[in-house]
């Protein structure tokens, strides 16, 4: 769940998510078109009217990233890989492609897909500049837009992963070695090193005194640092899980009637299945969980004379055996969880652990190194 995005709407099915950050940059933008840019080049203008042109330039430029984006999501799309959402933040958008693509080749088209529509972008806001070559603000707003349209299409372009670019370098690679992970390696490596220059870059601005750039700089650079490390961990997970769903990993239980004791389920139930939590049906025919640390800080005295639903609340984080893998991992990982109840249509099935899943991690990680040692 996220608290921090608003949805605004679906496109081709895929939901729409501003996230709150992006008022900063619109804010922002509609500033420094207003009071700077605009009054500067195209002086004579009431300073309302500034303001309006600044927002509009600002809205294009929400809509020129969410092209950009949707360019990449429809490519995924035709090659049948699901696109969730798309989420517009303060550093631009980013689609949620859900897989990894099945082949270098899918994979440089989902990536160049972006730049090319950015780039097609740019050359009509050219071709409007052309057409309306008269020099008041309308024309500042085209000119604006088509190099903001440019500068999206080049940035992209830099071979740094998680950019375009870096998506472009790791297709290249795949195609040359057949490993994607070492392919996600290297380009997320170049990813890390373009970050680190930006920060450097931010820093020199920042010693220059022009501080709003430097910050900028900086923290777009931060941005990429964390994204290139983060999708490097992402990419390396889904190729490891990938094969996997829920029911290969999940461990049939049945859970505890509501009028147990606690003793009971403390000695014939817990010790036996080794869980952190104890699935129960309830009196209603629903399902709830309890903790077993939550048991554990009862009074052991007591523990003949309460009924386990009492330190019981309603199951509200679950999967299905034929999830995949790594659904039930990110679960796991976001709400910091050892373990998952599995349920398929109303019926509780088992319990998924994380142990399992983190050896099969390991053992993949370790078989990798070797193999890398070998060569
Ligand atoms: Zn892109």
């Amino acid at each position: 769940m996220k608290f921090n995005t608003i949805p605004l709407f679906k496109v081709f099915g895929i939901q729409i998510n501003l996230d709150y950050s992006w008022f900063i940059v619109f804010f922002l933008i509609t500033f420094t078109l207003a009071v700077g840019y605009f009054p500067y080049y195209y002086p004579g203008y009431n300073i309302l009217v500034y303001w309006i042109a600044g927002a509009v330039s600002a809205i294009l430029l929400f809509a020129s990233v969410l092209i950009h984006e949707l360019a990449h999501s429809l490519v995924a799309l035709h090659y049948k890989i699901p696109v969730r959402e798309i989420n517009l933040f303060i550093f631009g958008g980013v689609a949620m492609i859900e897989e990894e693509p099945p082949s270098p080749k899918v994979e440089f088209r989902i990536a160049i897909a972006g730049p090319v529509m950015s780039f097609i972008l740019g050359t009509f806001f050219y071709i409007l500049v052309l057409i309306y070559p008269q020099d008041d603000l309308l024309n500042g707003i085209l000119n604006y837009m088509m190099i903001v349209n440019y500068i999206i299409a080049f940035f992209n372009l830099v071979p740094a992963f998680p950019l375009d670019g870096g998506r472009i370098l790791r297709a290249i690679i795949w195609s040359r070695s057949s490993s994607i992970l070492k392919a996600t390696k290297v380009s997320s490596t170049t990813g890390k090193f373009f970050a680190y220059f930006l920060i450097f870059i931010g820093l020199l601005s920042f010693i220059e005194g022009s501080f709003i750039n430097g910050i900028w700089y900086i923290l777009i650079g931060l941005f990429l640092l964390q994204a290139a490390k983060a999708s490097y961990e992402q990419t390396k997970l889904s190729i490891i899980l990938s094969k996997y769903k829920v029911e290969h990993f999940m461990r049939p239980i049945k859970p505890v009637l509501y009028n147990e004791t606690v003793h009971d389920v403390m000695t014939h139930y817990v010790p036996f299945f080794h869980l952190k939590t104890v699935p129960i049906i309830g009196d209603d025919g629903k399902y709830y969980i309890a903790d077993v640390e939550d048991i554990l800080a009862l009074p052991r005295e007591k523990w003949h004379e309460i009924p386990i639903i009492q330190v019981a609340k309603p199951i509200e984080i679950y999967v299905s055996p034929y999830d995949p893998l790594i659904k039930a991992k990110k679960l796991m990982d976001n709400f910091n969880l050892d373990e998952l109840p599995v349920i398929y249509q109303n019926t509780f099935l088992g319990i998924i652990k994380k142990e399992p899943i983190e050896s099969l991690i390991q053992e993949f990680i370790i078989k990798e190194m070797a193999h890398e040692q070998r060569r």
